[in-house]
């Protein structure tokens, strides 16, 4: 029974490498009909926050991964928060302590920094030099006494380590890449490095799915496991997979703090859910070879980790939009309806709640559909419906009042205003006939019927925008722009 764990620590806003992390933990369970953990890792007081915590909540639930245990759910290992945890850890650490496998630490960062230099300079490795691994009792009660801190250091077995990496085949690291590291804290506080493979290990996890900037800590918790294993507090060592970076602009690492990997600012966009998670899931990932645009359900019946790429992905936004577009395109119509919601409502509608007109908008909405990359995209679309004036775009009234586009519209007007309004094909007709009149070919007599009317050169097909906007709003407006 397949059991992955997603375990973010909540400090920051969601970003897209964490989603990332999260879908494809989330697609591995589910397709395996196996069981997603969602854990919290905030043991590190000073930089998590409440906040934090409800966002990543928040952001899984939009995105619809949702969790067989964890906050909120409840489940058999419970609490899924790290810090309600704090007694099993400083369990566990006693018992590595007892066993031997874990020492008290009393090195100093001064002294560590002296011998990790000296090291340096003479060529041999840096890490921790394992100068508390043979302390005799005598020893460490005579520096206790001196009143140093004291933190428990695990001690790693001598020999290399390897493991099979689900997306990166056989790995090695040998001892001297791997130096006994930290699990507690001198204050008692328990480390990452403890509390991640324990939490793994009591919640039964099988597999580790996670970033490639986790992959050093991968051999010191197969160490840890194995000692926990002998401990009786772990039952086998999980698999482990590590996903490949996303580079962002100038081949760069995507950081955090990169704007373009806030998860809000996809939200805010008016990203689908299907569309982002369908775009994420290609970081690293392909579907096919020759689709690219697919479902949610689609996503989960094909999914398998060995089959993830190690090389970098590249975040590609272009290529965001356009399989964002296609999800819009693939909603019902209804569904389309309701996801624009949000962007027809204050703060982001800057028209009066009243005069939003329902039926106006279910009218036009079928036009948007097709044409919408992002959400966002409709409150500057539908404007011209909803605002008592059309909003005035400079650039689009210089582009297309030129010389002779008065006696244009002033044809277009009085063959608009004889035009069947229940006919976007007349509506149409009208037009091109005032073209014709003026030597103008369709496209250049409609641009500046299209701006006196909704503000802007480019916008929704504009004779079905007429009709809805209807026969007297419309002449008034063309009438506005004469004057
Ligand atoms: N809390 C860790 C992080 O957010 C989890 C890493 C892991 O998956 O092991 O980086």
């Amino acid at each position: 029974n397949v059991r992955v764990r997603f375990c973010p620590s909540p400090t920051g806003n969601p970003h897209v490498g964490l989603v990332r992390t999260a879908l494809f933990n989330w697609a591995f369970a589910r397709h395996h009909q196996g069981t997603m953990v969602f854990r919290i890792e905030d043991t590190d007081a000073a930089r998590d926050s409440e906040e934090s915590y409800q966002q990543l909540l928040d952001a899984m639930r939009w995105l619809g991964l949702d969790w067989d245990e964890g906050p909120e759910t409840g489940g058999p290992h419970a609490p899924y928060r790290q810090s309600q945890r704090m007694d099993i850890y400083r369990d566990v650490a006693e018992k590595l302590l007892a066993g031997g496998y874990a020492y008290y630490c009393y090195c100093t960062t001064e002294e560590l920094e002296t011998r990790r230099d000296t090291a340096r300079a003479a060529g041999r490795p840096s890490g921790y030099d394992g100068h508390c691994r043979v302390l005799t009792a005598e020893q460490a009660e005579a520096y206790a006494a001196e009143g140093r801190p004291a933190i428990v250091r695990f001690r790693m077995p001598d020999e290399p380590i390897t493991f099979t990496d689900l997306v990166r085949g056989e790995l090695t690291f040998t001892p001297e890449n791997v130096p006994d590291y930290g699990i507690v804290r001198a204050n008692g506080n328990p480390l990452y490095t403890l509390v991640n493979p324990v939490d793994d290990a009591l919640m039964e996890i099988t597999h580790v799915l996670r970033g490639e900037d986790l992959l050093s800590s991968t051999p010191r918790q197969i160490a840890l496991y194995k000692a926990l294993i002998e401990l009786g507090v772990a039952k086998t060592v999980p698999s482990f997979g590590h996903l490949p970076y996303v580079m962002g602009e100038g081949n760069k690492k995507l950081s955090k703090r990169d704007p373009q990997s806030s998860l809000n600012l996809y939200r805010e966009r008016g990203f689908l859910p299907e569309g982002l998670l369908n775009y994420l899931s290609l970081l690293g990932w392909s579907f096919s070879a020759d689709q690219d645009v697919f479902t949610v359900p689609e996503m989960i019946s094909k999914f398998e980790i060995t089959d993830v790429n190690a090389n970098p992905a590249r975040f590609d936004l272009k290529k965001a939009e356009s399989i964002n577009a296609d999800h819009i395109r693939l909603l019902d119509v209804k569904a389309f309806t309701a996801a624009c919601e949000p962007w027809l409502r204050a703060p982001h509608a800057p028209w009066a709640p009243e005069d939003f007109d329902r039926t106006a908008w279910e009218a036009i909405a079928p036009h948007a559909q097709t044409r919408l990359t992002v959400l966002s995209e409709i409150t500057a679309n539908v404007d011209f419906l909803f605002l008592p004036e059309p909003v005035r775009d400079e650039a689009s009234w210089t582009k297309a009042m030129k010389e002779g586009s008065d006696a244009l519209l002033t044809t277009a007007r009085a063959k608009l205003a004889g035009a069947d309004w229940n006919s976007p094909e007349s509506l149409k007709n009208a037009v091109l006939a005032a073209g014709e009149e003026h030597g103008l070919k369709l496209g250049k007599a409609q641009a500046p019927v299209r701006v006196a009317v909704t503000g802007r050169t480019v916008g929704l097909p504009l004779f079905e925008s007429l009709e809805v906007l209807g026969k007297d709003r419309t002449l008034a407006r063309i009438d506005a722009a004469l004057a």
